[in-house]
Parts: structure tokens; sequence; C-alpha cells
């Protein structure tokens, strides 16, 4: 007879809109959702899993990550955890940098990582845990292969809050909310052509893509190695912004600006 010790925790990838994937995770009879940008894909994930909704997640207020909580509550009645933002009034428990909170017997660490919004937040869950490895929920800040736009914030800001993030394990799923990964790294290619690694990436992320499969979650040790957003201290990037801005004696925020802002206009 099997000894079915540990719960059969799951995280499911649930597909919304053009791009974006939202976020189920669940023990088995109970569930939370990280950015449920639209309710009806969540509903029918529940309904088929036979699971009941206890959480809603919130990074940040962008409607392709809250568009869907208003029906979520009037259907489940959930706690919603969010930033303190009053672009989202939903939120009934509010979570700062550094908190960590207890969800469906998991340990949840909140990381504020301002930029891309200014009340964006990460949700970080450390390992040991049911997955077996370290999981981040990053919402629109660390993305495979590149980062978020820097709208509210300053390029300052969002350098930092990648510094954070690039501070956890490298064995970290960054469970990010869009499937960018394509152009992205097609971006990166042009920052850094000779990054081996990032060449290989390329490849491998053009043969999921032709095949429609997902590129998320990617792993924080491949990003270090090929992300241009985490790479701003690395000489390649920083020689080739210095070319860009045409300036010697960049800082890591100047190398991350110019970097982004040719993202931007790509
Ligand atoms: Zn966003
Ligand atoms: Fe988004």
């Amino acid at each position: 007879m099997n000894n079915l010790a540990t719960k059969p925790y799951q995280i499911t990838r649930i597909p919304a809109f053009s791009d974006n994937y939202l976020w189920l995770v669940d023990n088995g009879q109970k569930a939370l959702t990280v950015d449920p940008g639209d309710a009806a894909p969540i509903i029918a994930q529940l309904e088929e899993k036979n699971l009941t909704l206890e959480y809603i997640l919130t990074t940040h207020h962008h409607p392709d990550h809250t568009g869907g909580v208003d029906e979520l509550i009037e259907r489940y009645q959930p706690i919603v955890v969010g930033p303190d933002s009053q672009y989202i009034p939903q939120v009934t428990r509010v979570v700062k940098d550094g908190e960590e909170i207890e969800l469906l017997g998991l340990s949840l660490q909140v990381i504020a990582v301002p930029g891309h919004t200014l009340d964006h937040i990460a949700y970080f869950i450390d390992a040991p845990n049911p997955f077996g490895y370290p999981v981040l929920f990053s919402g629109d800040t660390l993305f495979a292969g590149g980062c978020g736009r820097v709208f509210e914030g300053t390029f300052q800001q969002m350098r930092g809050s990648l510094d954070k993030l690039k501070q956890l394990p490298d064995d970290t799923r960054i469970h990010c909310a869009h499937e960018y990964t394509q152009a992205n790294i097609n971006f990166a290619l042009a920052v850094e052509p000779d990054n081996l690694s990032l060449q290989k990436r390329a490849e491998d992320v053009a043969v999921l893509r032709k095949a429609g499969i997902p590129t998320v979650p990617s792993e924080l040790a491949i990003e270090k190695e090929t992300n241009p957003f985490l790479r701003y201290d690395q000489a390649p990037i920083i020689q080739i912004a210095q070319q860009r801005e045409n300036k010697k004696n960049l800082n890591e925020d100047d190398v991350f600006s110019s970097i982004r802002q040719w993202k931007d206009n790509f």
C-alpha cells in the first residue's frame, strides 16, 4: 500500500489573454491563485480539480493581474493578500516587505520590488518545501530572459529590486506573469551576442516556442547567465552601455537604465 505521507501540492500554470500566465497553487483540497487577471480559467481549474479557493495573491495593480479578483471574491470569498495600494482596494490582508505569511501550510516571504509599479511585490517560497525547489512569483518584475518595463518607479528602483531577486538561491524557479521569453532573448542577443549560454538558450527557447511549449517557469541560475537585466555588473554589458551612452564610468544604475531604455525602443 502506498504511504501518501506528503500532501500532493501542485503549482499550475494557467494561460490567459494573449501571453499572460496566471498561477494556481493547491494542496489537493485548498488553493491560492497568484495574479488572477481573468476569473474564468481559474474557476475552470478549481472545478476540474475540485478545489476551494482560500486566497488570492496580487503582485501589483495592473488589470491583467487583478481583472478576475472581483468575480472570484463573489464566488469564493477568499482572503485577498496584496500590497498596500490605493489601486487594489480588494486587498484584505496587506503585506509588507520582509513579512512571512503562512498559507495552505506554505511559508511565503514578501519581497518589495518597486519599479514596474510602485506597489509591486513578489512572493518567495524557500526550500525545503513540498515542491522540492524554491519558488518565486515575480509578477512583472523578473521575466524569463528579461524584466518588466519601468512604468512608475525609477531605473534605480527597478535595478535594486532585481538585485534583491538575484540574491535568491540559484535553483529558484521563476514563475513570472508573461510568456515574453522569445522577444526577451532576441533582445538579449543584441546586447550580448558572444554569450555562449545565451546562444544556447536562444536555440532551446526557439524549439520550445515553435512547438507551442511554455518557457516559464525559468530558473534563476540561467537568468543570471543570460538575462541582461541581471547582468549590469558584467563587462560586456557595461561596455555596450558605455558605447551607447558615449560615456565612461557608468555606475550599475546607469548601465541598467541604458539597457532598459534600449529595450523599450527595440
Ligand atoms: Zn504589469
Ligand atoms: Fe502584466
